[in-house]
């Protein structure tokens, strides 16, 4: 089988070095493999993203040597394929309306000073919705899966498994089911706010369609990897495999993702630095 991988950035803001590492790795094992590298515009988050910030990222993928194939994939124009996936997980009985806010979620959990239970999407959702049935899409509220009963409905989920490829935790992972429904939980699979697909959902559905083999992206996703795994079993997608690289961090150690300063690429090209001296600061 031919190696597919792709970059998938979001354009609310510049790149920077972070995703530089992340898009030359993919680019350096397609490019190994013999493969194709694809990108991906994930640009769902209509709010936040902005066509400048779009146009800056295949500047900035140019300068970088990186190159692809036309048509770029976007998130946007995908909603009614979106849309027909939550309708077969309704079909299975899998996913119910959620109008919880944050504030909702902190109030229902039992002791949340104590310090409440976090899983891949920060706290888990302690179920305050979970009897609720679905009654088409409505407008401000979310969709959630209900974990239990999509464990329920695979059977033996250790049957679904995975390849790591990446640095960490290399080799064959399988799902579990105490982790999914302890650990992960009733994860969003349609947001309230932008009234469209969330992350988890677009991109197993995306990975699927474009072919991808091999997903290339941060450690920070490895835990969310489990939620892929399990929505491409639900959906009856392909089994691809996973690369997730070393993250990106600033000399204090933090994050550069997390940094709303993080040095962009487009700011080290106008000081003058070159592809290769960026790559050198990444450790490339
Ligand atoms: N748009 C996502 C991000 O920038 C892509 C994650 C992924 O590669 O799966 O984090």
């Amino acid at each position: 089988m031919t190696y597919v991988t792709r970059f998938a950035p979001s354009p609310t803001g510049p790149l920077h070095l972070g995703h530089a590492f992340s898009a030359l790795t993919a680019y350096a094992r397609a490019q190994e493999h013999h493969g194709q590298f694809l990108l991906r515009i994930e640009d769902g988050d209509i709010s936040r993203c902005r066509p400048e910030w779009e146009a800056l990222i295949y500047a900035d993928l140019r300068w970088l040597g990186i190159t692809w194939p036309d048509p770029v994939l976007h998130v946007t124009v995908r909603e009614d394929i979106y849309a027909s996936a939550l309708e077969l997980l309704e079909e299975l009985d899998l996913i119910y309306p959620c109008s919880c806010t944050r504030r909702d979620v902190m109030n229902a959990l039992s002791a949340p000073q104590e310090g409440a239970p976090l899983g891949p999407d920060g706290v888990i959702y302690p179920g305050t919705c979970r009897h609720r049935e679905m009654n088409g899409f409505q407008p401000g509220e979310a969709i959630r899966l209900n974990m239990e009963k999509a464990v329920e409905f695979l059977g033996d989920v250790s049957r679904f498994s995975w390849r790591e490829t990446g640095p960490y935790e290399t080799g064959t992972h399988r799902l579990d089911a105490g982790q999914l429904i302890h650990g992960v939980g009733d994860i969003v699979l349609a947001r309230k706010d932008i009234g469209t697909a969330a992350y988890h959902l677009s991109v197993v559905i995306d990975d699927a369609a474009q072919g991808v083999t091999e997903a290339v992206r941060g450690a920070d996703l490895m835990e969310a990897t489990q939620i892929h795994r399990l929505l491409q079993a639900l959906l009856d997608l392909p089994e691809i495999a996973y690369h997730h690289h070393r993250l990106i961090r600033d000399d204090d150690g933090k994050r550069l993702a997390k940094r709303a300063d993080a040095k962009a690429i487009s700011k080290f090209r106008e000081e003058g630095l070159s592809p290769e001296g960026v790559k050198a600061l990444i450790g490339l």
